[in-house]
């Protein structure tokens, strides 16, 4: 079986996530000894493609088209690429762009979709591992389907390494213009900052063991001596003390960075689900019974207003 990804980049840069879906794709071809092909629409399709070209890889369709990103040019290319390469599974990535068109693709290929898959296996058929109830459940869904598309679950998988052989080919997908009623005309950051904590490779990580919004001064002054970048939970957020692009989470960002140091956060599976994808995981925080300890590399059990102002002074 053929296995089709659809890498995603934003402002002429290859997001992490399209790595992750070679690596997912290719233990999914991998299941029936089958090929990986990966598709990049718009944008310099040709620096995509090498970067995409990674060990596993079969073949690489570049389409130049659009701008990035058009829903209706993405709806189209995506659409012409399934029927030309006919794969068994095409996965998009579970991301707003991803999310934004992948229902409209299998609507029109009268495919089935599954959403946020974090894993998935082929043997009869193919299976979806999905979470429910605010990650507190897994569930395994037979999808009874000859074909189907499935976005997949950003940090999930490892990034593909290696450099690759595949083939690279212009696709020339046929878009029609007239369809395409949607034009992109800038680009915006939620919140108008230039912070994105999902691309920080230090997070600095504050939760309600906090208090109130002056100690706040504290967790700044660590993040400056690590040249860090300062994310939070949800309370922190809900309490108005940090914007909500800060917010790390089920109901927030999903982040990988190198390094996440949470202070004072207890490790609530909405929580969780947001960063457990980080490398190296610290936990400082008061209760030994904390969830959080349970994930991290590194705890400290200690009151952070002690913990906190050393490490500063320590890293400074
Ligand atoms: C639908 C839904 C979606 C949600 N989405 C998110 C989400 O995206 N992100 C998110 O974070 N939460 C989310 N939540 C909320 C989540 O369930 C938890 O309520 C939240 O994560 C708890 O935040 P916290 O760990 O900062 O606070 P708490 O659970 O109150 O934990 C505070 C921790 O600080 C420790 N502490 C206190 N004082 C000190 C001290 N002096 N020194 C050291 N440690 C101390 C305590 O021991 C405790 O472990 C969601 C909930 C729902 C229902």
């Amino acid at each position: 079986m053929t296995v089709l990804v659809v890498a995603e980049h934003r402002r002429g840069e290859l997001r992490d996530a399209s790595l992750e879906l070679l690596t997912a794709g290719r233990q999914l071809a991998d299941a029936t000894g089958g090929e990986l092909h990966v598709a990049v629409v718009s944008g310099d399709v040709e620096s995509y493609a090498d970067q995409l070209n990674r060990e596993g890889v079969d073949a690489i369709h570049t389409v130049a088209d659009g701008e990035e990103f058009n829903h209706d040019v993405y709806t189209q290319a995506v659409e012409q690429l399934f029927e030309a390469v006919e794969p068994t599974v095409l996965l998009l990535p579970n991301s707003v762009n991803g999310l934004d068109y992948a229902p409209a693709v299998a609507e029109r290929l009268d495919i089935p979709l599954v959403t946020d898959a974090v894993d998935f296996d082929y043997g009869d058929g193919l299976t979806v591992t999905r979470e429910m109830y605010g990650s507190k459940v897994e569930t395994t869904m037979d999808v009874d389907a000859p074909q189907a598309a499935v976005t997949v679950r950003p940090a999930e998988w490892p990034k593909a390494e290696g450099t690759g052989d595949a083939t690279v080919e212009a696709f020339d997908a046929a878009i029609d213009e007239s369809a395409v009623r949607s034009t992109v005309t800038g680009y915006q950051e939620v919140g108008g900052g230039d912070i994105d904590i999902s691309d920080a490779d230090v997070l600095v990580s504050v939760g309600r063991g906090i208090e109130e919004e002056d100690n706040l001064d504290i967790i700044h002054d660590l993040a400056e001596a690590l040249d860090a970048t300062v994310s939070a939970s949800r309370p922190i957020v809900d309490n108005g003390w940090l914007p909500k692009d800060r917010q790390v989470g089920q109901s927030g960002k999903v982040v990988t960075p190198d390094v996440y140091i949470a202070i004072g956060i207890s490790g609530a599976v909405q929580h969780v689900a947001g960063m457990k994808g980080a490398d190296t995981i610290v936990a400082i925080n008061n209760d030994p019974n904390a969830p959080i300890f349970d994930i991290a590399d590194y705890g400290i059990q200690d009151d952070l207003f002690d913990v906190v102002p050393a490490l500063t002074e320590q890293f400074s």
